[in-house]
């Protein structure tokens, strides 16, 4: 029967009416069947190039068309898509290259120069491609037919590899499944309701799970069609949400739109859904965004190596501060950081998931995979967090964030709440530094609405009655802005390597 069940499903879209794909950059539509088209091209030239069943084809390419219609000949013709952030450094390219070993390196003509030395380096094939279909990976493909025969390939075969961002260590490989993907793109659009009526605003990056996953892969399954943004432009967004019915983003992106006096009823009118997800959403941005637009955000929680995990209801509760419940076919059990037993309700404890969604391991590691996963198949997924008694799933941060201060566990989310509830702060993280008598020191940094409304020891002093002793942070630090990477998540290792020698003699 199937040949190759994930491209199979993301074809479901019928051809014969001209079904429209995507708007890019105010060109005319791309209808789904020349995207097929072209990814049947492009497949035809990955062949010729001596991409095989298995190969990895590493992408290094800015964000278009073109790169969604590699990415699906990778799929046709069984090699797995690796794709790269295009803000990656040589080093780091050359770190995942030999470390992957693709067969072929496709990225764009203003990098050829620069990656020609790492390609040679590793006998490794480097073509080009931008964003507009120039190159030399184009102009091979125009030369090819437009019908490819769709390579075989079983559900456990690896579609992708995706490196994690690597802010503890060196980034890893995540290996994802056909089955990993089109199991949870199924299901997606199952719990979010698309249809081949949506049109989905697409403005974040398409070498994460997040951009190239939920919402490209959800837009196929669903035959919907979507406004590709080249980036998060938020003028841009407001110009095309009156267009779309759904839209996907980080908190950072919700929070730039708030920041956008013309966001408003009106020009939301037409979403019938914000979905965020990435990074935790402030209940005050939830709230500020349903007052000026009348629309309740749905919160959703996913990493890549499990791709989505839990979402708020689409119809039913949104509970704010919280991601929702499990998806269909995924479990999600709560257990101790330190014996492994499973919690009881409303207990903090490790999130551990299963299910089709949940990747094969991590590439070339065998121990990090074995370490990570537990005898009965669950994954640790090395966040903390609690469940109602409704099934709800509130997320506390990261273990690795987990403060240990005097033989205490202190959970930073708890005191970054206590601090952004003080009037004035916008935003904070609380983290941990070497302290050579508790070991660990609780630690702020906070960013104010107005620079200067309070002093550091000012907070302090608020916090005093609020927090327990051992929770208290011994030093404050006032900030304009917190770091961020490009998908909003805060990037505490920064603020901990800022002030690690803070309380070292
Ligand atoms: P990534 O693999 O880059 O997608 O990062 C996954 C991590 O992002 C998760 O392990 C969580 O720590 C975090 N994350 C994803 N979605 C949410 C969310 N809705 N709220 C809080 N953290 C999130």
């Amino acid at each position: 029967m199937t040949t190759n069940h994930l491209f199979d499903q993301l074809l479901s879209a019928r051809l014969e009416d001209n079904q429209s794909f995507l708007r890019f950059e105010d060109k005319p539509d791309w209808s789904y069947e020349k995207t097929l088209h072209l990814s049947a091209q492009l497949a035809n030239s990955l062949v010729s190039l001596g991409v095989y069943a298995g190969d990895r084809v590493a992408v290094k390419v800015d964000k278009s068309p073109y790169a969604i219609a590699l990415y699906l000949a990778c799929i046709r013709c069984g090699a797995v898509f690796l794709p790269l952030n295009s803000a990656y450094t040589i080093a780091e390219v050359d770190y995942i290259v030999v470390d992957a070993k693709p067969s072929l390196l496709v990225c764009d003509p203003s990098q050829i120069q620069a990656l020609t030395r790492l390609a040679e380096s590793h006998q490794l094939t480097l073509k080009s491609l931008d964003s507009h279909g120039n190159g030399e990976l184009m102009s091979i493909a125009k030369q090819q037919p437009t019908y490819f025969m769709t390579v075989t390939r079983e559900p456990d075969d690896l579609a992708a590899l995706l490196y994690t961002s690597g802010t503890t260590g060196r980034p890893k490989g995540v290996m994802l499944s056909h089955n990993n993907l089109f199991s949870n793109a199924v299901s997606l659009v199952k719990t979010w309701h698309f249809s081949r009526q949506d049109v989905l605003l697409h403005s974040l990056p398409i070498f994460h799970t997040h951009g190239l996953f939920v919402a490209t892969n959800v837009t196929l399954v669903a035959a919907s069609s979507m406004y590709l943004l080249p980036k998060f432009d938020v003028h841009q967004l407001i110009r095309l949400m009156p267009h779309c019915s759904v839209m996907m983003g980080v908190p950072t992106h919700y929070v730039r739109l708030l920041a956008e006096p013309a966001l408003d009823h009106k020009v939301a009118a037409n979403i019938r859904v914000f979905i965020s997800g990435s990074a935790p959403l402030l209940n005050e941005t939830y709230s500020a965004f349903e007052g000026r637009t009348g629309n309740s955000i749905l919160e959703r929680y996913g990493m890549t190596e499990t791709n989505m995990n839990t979402s708020n209801l689409y119809k039913g509760e949104r509970r704010v501060g919280t991601v929702g419940v499990a998806l269909p076919k995924v479990e999600i059990r709560i257990t101790h950081a330190n014996t492994g037993v499973e919690q009881k309700v409303g207990e903090i404890g490790m999130i551990e998931v299963r299910g089709p969604n949940v990747f094969k391991g991590y590439w070339n590691m065998p121990e990090k995979t074995a370490d990570e996963f537990r005898s009965d198949g669950f994954f640790v997924t090395g966040d903390l967090g609690y469940v109602d008694d409704e099934g709800y799933l509130t997320i506390e941060g990261r273990v690795k964030d987990l403060i240990i201060s005097g033989g205490l566990n202190v959970y930073p989310k708890e005191i970054e709440i206590a601090i952004d509830l003080i009037e004035g702060v916008k935003e904070s993280a609380v983290y941990g530094v070497n302290h050579p008598d508790f070991g660990e020191a609780v630690v702020a940094t906070v960013v104010m609405r107005n620079r200067g409304s309070l002093s550091e020891n000012e907070i302090c002093e608020r916090l005093r009655p609020q927090l327990a002793r051992f929770k208290q942070p011994k030093r404050i630090f006032l900030a304009d802005a917190l770091p961020r990477n490009t998908m909003g998540k805060v990037q505490k290792n920064e603020l901990r390597k800022q002030h690690t020698s803070l309380f070292l003699p």
